[in-house]
């Protein structure tokens, strides 16, 4: 006998939405210069929610410029224990207005509002704890007696996790003494904007933080504005490429954290139904939106079977559906030209010759969705093998020995994450010591603390965000 859910709508009451957004720059909201703007809308039922400002390059000027003024006159002379002051009030202002954040944060991005109560809000706060606590103690780093901010930082981010890349980048900067100019990504620009309010309510010095709204050309311009010190940028790998070709030749410091396609690697002593929870957190989390998503099942063949009947029988439990719902595991793609470049992958994928399992599940009809959905029969040639699909799909590849495993792991131009399942600690640290990837979780998978540092190998990108690695790369010359 199975149970149905009833739902259990999170109310939306809390979020006070504006019609129309401005930019934040120098402490205050402002049109943009030509009156430019743009819509974002709730990508589970595809209702407008505002229309935000567009940043053209007058816009970029005056951001950098406040963000020039404040850091030369107020953020580089002030003592760091007061700086340290700013980011504990921002992350205690965080928590109070948790469940604001969670519910604008699922309405803008579409995902559940369990995960971003439970994961993206909660890490954001604690991300400027962690930094805030640095502050006034760099010198004991172990970067040096006296070390220096690059000065005025362009921060660009992407659309899967909003409010937490911003944490990650302007709590870091702000705690080393830089002050930012950051974009959000253009489907999911207002947590970033009702961020710009609780830097008001905070009393943070007027240009410390700046947000222009705007798409890639926007981004653009902050990447080759001139009085920008250092890029910092999480998205595509492609536009990754093209920011290190743009700053080339200059003095610009660069952090860069691109894509992946992380191997998940099971071996046959693994803890099964454990092992289970890993793959479905691994790639179903956040929709698959997810940079360090375990998106290749690496499975030891003997086991392989046991484990997909498993697999499937978990997937078919997976709630796809409201993201506003409590019960909801899996939500809403975030934009139609997403859920395009997902169905582009799998199509390859079946045109290949993989074999393709989604469970039965109801979609909403209004929205953009994609069912939980895995390959089998991939091989390491395959489109669906070597790119980054980000989304629910996951490609299942076996291997026979430890070594082929490895072999196959590494054969990727990526190399941000990797998981391995196994009871053996002595196998764990071996296939760790062999594996090219960032960050790896042994029998877990998806987790995340501020002080522990995240970044890629090879493709994957430049640099570490997080942890005493991740304030150097907010430090000049320090490494
Ligand atoms: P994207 O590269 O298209 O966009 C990311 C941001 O860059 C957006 O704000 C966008 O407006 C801006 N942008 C676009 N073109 C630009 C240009 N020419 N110059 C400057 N800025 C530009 O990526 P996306 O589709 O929004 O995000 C998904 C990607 O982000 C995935 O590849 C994912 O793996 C990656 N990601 C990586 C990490 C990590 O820490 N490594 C974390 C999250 C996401």
């Amino acid at each position: 006998m199975t149970f149905e859910y009833a739902p259990a709508p999170e109310s939306t009451a809390v979020v006070k939405l504006k019609p129309e957004y401005g930019l934040f720059i120098n402490g205050k909201f402002v049109p943009a210069k030509d009156g430019k703007s743009f819509a974002t809308i709730n990508p589970s039922n595809e209702q407008h929610l505002a229309k935000v400002a567009y940043a053209s390059e007058a816009d970029v000027n005056k951001a950098v410029a406040a963000a020039n003024e404040a850091y030369k006159k107020i953020w580089s002379k002030m003592p760091a224990s007061e700086r340290g002051k700013y980011l504990f009030r921002i992350a205690r202002i965080l928590q109070e207005r948790a469940r604001e954040f969670a519910v604008l944060e699922s309405m803008d991005n579409g995902k559940p509002i369990r995960e971003t109560r439970d994961v993206d809000i909660p890490l954001a706060a604690a991300h400027f704890f962690y930094h805030a606590g640095w502050a006034d103690k760099l010198e004991h780093a172990g970067m040096g007696s006296n070390p220096k901010p690059h000065g005025v930082v362009g921060q660009i981010i992407p659309w899967n996790f909003p409010l937490l890349m911003l944490s990650w980048k302007i709590a870091p900067a702000l705690a080393t003494g830089n002050t930012v100019v950051l974009k959000p990504a253009e489907t999911t620009p207002l947590t970033a904007l009702l961020f710009a309010e609780v830097c008001q309510q905070a009393g943070l010095p007027a240009g410390v933080v700046n947000i222009v709204t705007g798409d890639g050309k926007t981004g653009s311009l902050i990447v080759n504005h001139k009085d920008i010190q250092k890029i910092a940028f999480t998205g595509s790998t492609a536009v990754g490429k093209g920011i290190a070709r743009a700053i080339a030749g200059t003095k610009k410091a660069a952090t860069l954290e691109l894509g992946g396609k992380g191997a998940n690697i099971v071996f046959e002593d693994a803890p099964i139904d454990e092992t289970v929870e890993g793959i479905i957190n691994g790639i179903f989390f956040n929709q698959g939106h997810v940079c360090c998503a375990g998106s290749r099942l690496l499975v030891q063949e003997n086991i392989q079977e046991e484990l997909l009947e498993k697999l499937k029988r978990r997937m078919a439990l997976i709630r796809v559906g409201d993201p506003l719902d409590k019960n909801t595991d899996l939500g809403a793609i975030n934009s139609a030209a997403q859920l395009a470049k997902i169905r582009e992958l799998v199509d390859s994928g079946d045109a290949e010759g993989a074999e393709r399992w989604s469970p039965a599940c109801d979609l909403p009809a209004k929205g953009f969705w994609y069912p939980p959905t895995f390959f089998t029969g991939v091989t390491q040639a395959n489109r669906i093998a070597r790119e980054e699909i980000f989304g629910p799909v996951l490609s299942v590849i076996s291997f026979r020995t430890p070594q082929e495993a490895i072999e196959k792991a590494n054969n990727t131009p990526f190399g941000l994450s990797a998981g391995i399942w196994t009871d053996k600690g002595s196998r764990i640290l071996w296939t760790a010591k062999h594996l090219k990837a960032g960050v790896i979780w042994a029998n877990t998978f998806n987790k995340f603390d501020p002080a522990s540092p995240f970044g890629g190998y090879k493709e994957s990108g430049w640099g570490r965000e997080g942890g005493r690695h991740g304030l150097a790369a907010y430090l000049k010359g320090v490494h």
